[in-house]
């Protein structure tokens, strides 16, 4: 979920966290029946960074791994919505 966005950064919530990493759920990239990654509207995808072992409510500002939109700077806050997966 987008919390913010601009023309040069944008926020996303993460969806979960567990002890070797985050998710969420991207907004420009998107994977096909075959689950290949496409930019048109298909099923969710999701790109993982470490977590560090920290459960943490916080916002990292993070590398995007997204090969279709990746020009932002991305920050993923971890918040109280955030799903633990302990
Ligand atoms: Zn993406």
């Amino acid at each position: 979920m987008i919390l913010d966005e601009d023309d040069n950064n944008i926020k996303i919530q993460a969806l979960s966290i567990s002890k070797v990493n985050f998710k969420y759920e991207c907004p420009y990239c998107f994977r096909n029946s075959k689950g290949r990654i496409i930019s048109k509207k298909g099923k969710a995808n999701y790109h993982y960074h470490g977590s560090n072992e920290d459960y943490t409510n916080r916002t990292e500002r993070r590398s995007s791994h997204c090969l279709i939109n990746n020009k932002k700077n991305l920050y993923i806050e971890i918040n109280d919505d955030t799903m633990r997966e302990y």
